[in-house]
């Protein structure tokens, strides 16, 4: 299976600090942590985030993005870094 044969598709809504777009960023997420999740637990899915303790406060968190050789305009989140506070 690769990522585009998954029927769900991870995308994250956030704002970064200091943001200087108008809007918030909306990017499919890469992490492969999510489609091996996804692929095991099928009946619970929407615990994605909170294993990766995504609503949790008390951690920072951080997102490595970068975009396509196709696309350079599009980005999408390659990895997720989270620190318990
Ligand atoms: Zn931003």
């Amino acid at each position: 299976m690769t990522i585009k044969n998954y029927p769900l598709r991870p995308v994250i809504t956030y704002r970064c600090s200091n943001c200087t777009s108008k809007g918030p960023h909306e990017q499919q997420v890469l992490e492969w942590g999510i489609y091996e999740w996804l692929r095991q637990h099928p009946d619970e899915a929407s615990n994605v985030w909170d294993n990766l303790r995504m609503k949790d406060a008390g951690y920072y968190r951080s997102f490595l993005v970068g975009n396509m050789a196709l696309y350079r305009t599009s980005f999408v989140i390659i990895s997720m870094f989270r620190l318990k506070l």
